[in-house]
């Protein structure tokens, strides 16, 4: 049976190029970046033209990225790091109740630090306003971390106006652009940003490699101690095939992503113009439009999220019941209890998310067997 895998929310495949590319490292590139011999000078050209790749693909300076081990450590490294740094100009951060566990889990940390934190609430599409942000702000606000792009709904917040009021008032930006990033495109010299977290797992590179944007004149402080490396950032030997998997998937995912989202949001567009007219009692969560051209998060009514998504494994369809990071669990969403649902709606969540690989045609088969299933399952109610 045909497989179709529509779960790229949660990661995606490594693509052909970065494949051989990575392998070519494991087998002839071992030597240590931080070596002075040829082999080691050798692994630390591969790091910096990757460095440049990752820069590029964002409108960054290779001075600005320090690579980490994926995006949760990206993640800790802006909050925890910036808080810490600029802690005596104040102890109050924003940060909104949607975000992914790796920035909200940080911040339940910091206020065991004495950091008052505000999770700002979101609207009805999960998205945060930018008043909201302007109203939450203190003379005590050293930072806000924002999503660009949320992992469960799709929704998509004003990073660029967040960004201009807060430059205005000399507040740190921290944005979390991991699901952003190779889906839409993003010129950081055209916004202001001061950090900003990429994975390289979610634009068909290898796992376990991510990085951080610092803009040139930020300061944070390491999470970790130890040897230089990383401008002392990040100390540990690099992942000499990560990282430059990660360098070429990103020089890649720019080239295409303009074209790439225009026909990832047709594909969107037609799956939720059939699952809404072909069958009943379904509705869709996050921005009809304002959202990720991959994403399609809905509910069915009367039915659970996580038995839909069983049962379309049973057929090899692969989707996710609400997010990767949550469906272990089973508690709701916090993204879905954050726009206004109650608690057993939030268990009816289904998140499809395309990528490179989709096609019409597999969408046509999973409209088929969503179809199927979920008449099944009302049937017996
Ligand atoms: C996947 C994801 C993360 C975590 O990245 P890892 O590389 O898996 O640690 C953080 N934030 C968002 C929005 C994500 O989608």
């Amino acid at each position: 049976m045909k497989s179709i895998y529509l779960d790229y929310g949660a990661t995606a495949p490594v693509r052909k190029e970065v494949q051989e590319i990575v392998m070519h490292c494991l087998q002839h590139e071992f030597a240590n970046g931080g070596s002075l011999h040829d082999p080691g000078q050798a692994a630390r050209d591969r790091i910096e033209w990757a460095r440049s790749q990752v820069a590029t693909s964002i409108g960054a300076d290779a001075r600005e990225i320090i690579f980490t081990s994926g995006g949760t450590e990206a993640n800790n490294l802006a909050v925890l790091g910036a808080a810490r740094k600029h802690r005596h100009r104040g102890n109050h951060i924003i940060t909104s109740q949607v975000e992914h566990p790796a920035i909200l889990e940080c911040c339940r940390a910091l206020e065991k630090e004495g950091f008052d934190i505000t999770y700002l609430p979101v609207n009805r599409y999960g998205q945060v306003e930018t008043e909201k942000v302007k109203e939450a702000i203190t003379p005590n606000t050293i930072l806000v971390s924002v999503m660009a792009a949320n992992n469960e709904v799709g929704s998509l917040n004003p990073i660029a106006t967040i960004g201009e009021l807060l430059r205005e008032k000399g507040i740190l930006f921290h944005v979390d652009a991991i699901q952003w990033v190779g889906k839409l495109p993003l010129d950081l010299s055209l916004l202001s940003i001061d950090l900003l977290s990429i994975a390289s797992h979610k634009i068909y590179g290898p796992k376990g490699v991510g990085a951080l944007y610092i803009r040139k004149g930020v300061r944070i402080e390491p999470i970790m101690y130890g040897g230089g490396q990383e401008r002392g950032l990040r100390p540990s030997t690099q992942n000499v095939p990560g990282i430059v998997g990660f360098g070429l998937a990103a020089e890649l995912i720019s080239q295409e992503v303009t074209t790439e989202a225009a026909r990832l949001t047709q594909l969107r567009d037609t799956l939720w113009k059939r699952i809404s007219s072909e069958i009943k009692d379904v509705c869709l969560n996050g921005h009809p439009t304002d959202r990720l051209p991959n994403n399609i998060n809905v509910s069915f009514d009367r039915v659970e999220g996580q038995a839909v998504m069983l049962e379309l494994n049973r057929h090899n369809i692969f989707i996710s019941s609400g997010s990767a990071c949550s469906a272990g669990k089973h508690a709701p969403s916090h993204v879905l209890i954050a726009m206004g649902h109650k608690a057993e709606d939030a268990h009816q969540s289904l998140r499809i998310t395309l990528g490179r690989e989709t096609t019409r045609e597999d969408l046509d088969l999973l409209v088929g067997r969503l179809h199927e299933v979920i008449t099944y399952m009302r049937s017996l109610i």
